[in-house]
């Protein structure tokens, strides 16, 4: 399911990143945190009464060192492109001012709709302030106020009205979706490109027969597969592909619509920062992971870089230890043809489902070879446990007091589940409940 974007652009100062704020409210994640990986609050996942829908505050990304209107100018650019729906926020206090004249200039330019708010009128009282902004042209302003939270809902339910109704990047559940993500520059679209020129490879022809299609459907030895944003990967030469807010952003969206995501590395470069934030995102997503290390031709190398390599990859993305690691080059395709096999592979373990009887003889088999923890004289007692969930596996172990399962008791416990069954690839979740 895709769901809808709007996004949020105006100048500085009207109170975009407040009303995000409200909107996306404190979402605690419900995955573990992983140490190192700072959220980007510009982009968030929301739900508004009966609203579903993902959110951008395009004010938090900065573009390099552009001019303030610059700036602006480009974000409302991000937001055309990125956002089924635009919020154009301005301050009700200050009236229209030649900034936000300016915004309105880019926002005409668009089809999509823009629903303009007014913000900071706090009171009933102020609402007569909106009236000037008929002036910039997009009809009904909507008064809200961020401090307060007032006409929030108004305002989304307007927004809501412009959603689009289908959903027209449905795939079938045989369909294996995957996407490429990484830094600028580490080699996605050529190993795309690498891919798609591989024998016995068919490009179905619906891809780049309608406008810019956005993802490129193809088959492979009777298995469909899609490659989520390609459009993504081709340059449009626009100054802010290059930021690396955007291009977290373009990575977040590619992440949800996938089931496994390739994390490219530049063996040149080694690892970054960026990269493990990219990766930590594919893992609190729960998708199956491969880490794809490209460029290989380009090190100078012996017999032991690439376990060398191999090791400090599982030293930087301690929680993707069972992500498989390939080592290609996308200008040679030195083993680009092993990708595909390693994609069905992991794609194949994140859809797995295990039957209850078999889970709970190794359920019980560990707890007979490492008794489960106790606290204060009370032990922790297992009574059964049963897969609830597919991509990711996701397992509910019933237990008398769940407050004594400690994190180390139950990290052995997925190791067991993991030795046992083949889980190379995906993440797995396990959720302890009190038995009712
Ligand atoms: P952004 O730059 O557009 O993201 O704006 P911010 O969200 O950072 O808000 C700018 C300033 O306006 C902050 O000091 C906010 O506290 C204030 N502000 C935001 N919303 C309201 C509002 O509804 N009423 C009033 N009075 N102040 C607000
Ligand atoms: P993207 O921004 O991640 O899509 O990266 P591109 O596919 O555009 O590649 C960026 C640059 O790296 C281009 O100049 C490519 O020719 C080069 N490149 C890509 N793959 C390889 C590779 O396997 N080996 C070498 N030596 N260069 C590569």
């Amino acid at each position: 399911m895709t769901k809808p974007v709007v996004a949020i652009v105006g100048r500085p100062n009207v109170g975009k990143s407040t009303i995000f704020n409200r909107i996306v409210g404190e979402r605690v994640s419900i995955v573990e945190d992983i140490p190192g990986v700072t959220r980007d609050r510009i982009y968030s996942s929301a739900e508004w009464l009966t609203h579903d829908f993902n959110i951008i505050d395009t004010g938090g990304i900065e573009i390099g060192d552009e001019p303030f209107l610059e700036q602006i100018r480009q974000q409302a650019e991000i937001a055309i492109d990125e956002a089924d729906v635009i919020i154009f926020m301005t301050n009700g206090r200050e009236g229209v001012t030649a900034a936000d004249e300016q915004v309105a200039k880019i926002l005409y330019k668009t089809k999509k709709p823009v629903v303009l708010a007014v913000n900071k009128i706090d009171n009933p009282d102020m609402r007569e302030m909106i009236y000037d902004f008929y002036a910039l042209g997009f009809g009904e302003p909507w008064p809200i106020s961020g401090s307060h939270g007032l006409g929030l809902g108004d305002l989304l339910d307007e927004c809501a009205k412009h959603f689009p109704k289908e959903d027209e990047e449905q795939y079938g559940d045989d369909v294996i979706k995957f996407s490429l993500i990484g830094r600028p520059n580490v080699g996605k679209s050529s190993l795309v490109n690498a891919f798609l020129g591989q024998e016995r490879v068919i490009v179905s022809n619906i891809a780049g027969t309608t406008r810019d299609a956005i993802d490129t459907p193809y088959e492979y030895e009777g298995q469909e597969y899609v490659i989520i944003d390609t459009a993504g990967m081709r340059k449009k030469g626009k100054i802010y592909e290059t930021t690396e807010k955007y291009s977290v952003l373009r990575a977040l969206r590619a992440i949800e619509r996938s089931d496994v995501v390739l994390v490219v590395l530049n063996a040149e470069e080694g690892i970054q920062e960026q990269d493990k934030k990219i990766a930590g995102y594919a893992h609190e997503a729960g998708k199956a992971v491969v880490i794809v290390v490209n460029k290989w031709d380009a090190i100078e190398k012996d017999e032991k870089t690439m376990n060398v390599f191999t090791q400090q990859i599982r030293e930087h993305f301690l929680f993707l230890d069972y992500a498989p690691i390939i080592f290609v080059s996308a200008n040679t395709k030195q083993r680009v043809h092993q990708i595909l096999p390693i994609i069905q592979r992991v794609s194949e373990n994140h859809a797995m489902r295990i039957q209850s009887s078999i889970l709970n003889e190794v359920i019980e088999d560990s707890v007979a070879r490492n008794p489960a923890p106790t606290d204060k004289g009370r032990r922790l007692r297992i009574y059964y446990a049963t897969q609830v969930a597919i991509k990711p596996p996701t397992f509910v172990v019933f237990v008398n007091e769940p407050e004594l399962m400690h994190f180390s008791y139950e990290r052995f416990l997925e190791n067991r589940i993991r030795e046992t069954f083949d889980f190379e690839g995906t993440p797995i979740r396990l959720i302890t409940r009190a038995r009712a």
